[in-house]
């Protein structure tokens, strides 16, 4: 393991430089790698950022986003970088699988690899790691490594700080959800003055769905939701034929569970949804109910407390009956 001093030592020297993410970015996975972009290349470093797949286009508006090399669609070009590169940031998720064939390009790379994330139960895979469970997002740990670890706050620019401010956003819930501590309003103040518009942030994420999105939205809502009162829990499933009778893109069925959890009450949400020959599953919870444990547990995944994410081989309405079995071992933390 490296310390941060050898970390110094190395980006003394001109570096070729990979940043990489998880599958399927979300705003702070692509907002912590092109904040981490922005900042390394004022330091004259070759950078790129290599994701594992696409992104949604509500994120796909932050400078640099042009230069990003998308592994699905430049296997080879993404190949040739990672095996370049002297050094690899891996940010915002701890364990190869969670990006795909990349994570064995990465695993055998020659380069000195470094770890920035704030999940759970990390990989062995890096030579120096800047993690924090307690970090509302990655991109909080980006900006405290780059201020506290390398001094480096003259170099958060207008570019550095819409990045960050994006991963913070959106990973904190629009600054709701309980790791969003008063550092981490300090954090997004700074990002303020060194030239986040905040406003206009909120506006590209948020107020910037397609028609058919906010349609799909109130099917999903108004035939697709159960609700199962007796144990706190609602549900929405969708199947493969309505994604292709709503036309829906990457993204669009992003946060549709948080409104199946805004029920009074409710202590468990989950969406449900068939994706290529996969069923994937997004949990969010209130409160203490660790949602990661039964995505652990049942569905080859992980996550967070209030949020994990999981999948299944098995066919969508088998993966439904499923879950609802596993509840009422949790009886007793739902109805709490
Ligand atoms: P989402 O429901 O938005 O897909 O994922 C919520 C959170 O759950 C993510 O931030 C990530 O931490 C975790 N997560 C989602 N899917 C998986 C998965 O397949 N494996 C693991 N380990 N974690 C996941
Ligand atoms: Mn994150």
């Amino acid at each position: 393991m490296l310390d941060i001093a050898g970390i110094k030592e190395l980006l003394a020297q001109t570096q070729t430089i990979v940043i990489t993410t998880h599958h399927k970015p979300d705003g702070d996975a692509l907002g912590s790698s092109l904040g981490l972009y922005h900042y390394l290349v004022q330091q004259g470093h070759h950078v790129t950022v290599v994701s594992p797949t696409d992104y949604p286009d509500f994120i796909a508006w932050m400078p640099g986003n042009g230069d990003v090399v998308i592994y699905t669609e430049k296997p080879e070009l993404s190949a040739q970088l990672v095996a370049e590169a002297s050094l690899i940031f891996c940010l915002d998720f701890n364990t190869l699988s969670r990006i795909n064939e990349l994570g064995e390009l990465v695993r055998a790379a020659k380069a000195v690899k470094v770890m920035i994330d704030h999940h759970l139960e990390p990989e062995d895979f890096d030579d120096y790691r800047y993690w924090n469970i307690n970090a509302c997002a990655t991109a909080q740990l980006v900006y405290e490594w780059i201020t506290k670890e390398l001094d480096g706050k003259q170099y958060i620019n207008a570019d550095v700080a819409s990045c960050l401010y994006t991963g913070i956003m959106t990973d904190s819930g629009s600054f709701r959800y309980p790791g969003t501590t008063s550092d981490v309003h300090r954090v997004v103040a700074d990002l303020i003055d060194a030239g986040a518009v905040n406003w206009r942030i909120h506006e590209l994420v948020y107020s910037n769905s397609s028609e058919e999105r906010l349609r799909f939205l109130g099917h999903c809502l108004s035939q697709k939701l159960e609700v199962i009162p007796e144990l706190n829990t609602a549900i929405i499933t969708v199947s493969k034929q309505e994604i292709e009778q709503y036309h829906v893109n990457t993204g669009d069925t992003e946060g549709i569970v948080n409104f199946a959890l805004s029920i009074a009450g409710i202590r468990l949400a989950a969406f449900i949804v068939e994706r290529g020959d996969k069923v994937k599953l997004s949990l969010r919870s209130k409160g203490e109910f660790p949602a990661n444990e039964i995505c652990k547990k049942y569905f080859s995944g992980g996550g967070h407390r209030n949020a994990a994410g999981g999948s299944s081989d098995l066919p969508l309405d088998e993966v439904t009956i499923q879950f609802k079995t596993i509840l009422p071992e949790y009886r007793t933390l739902l109805i709490q």
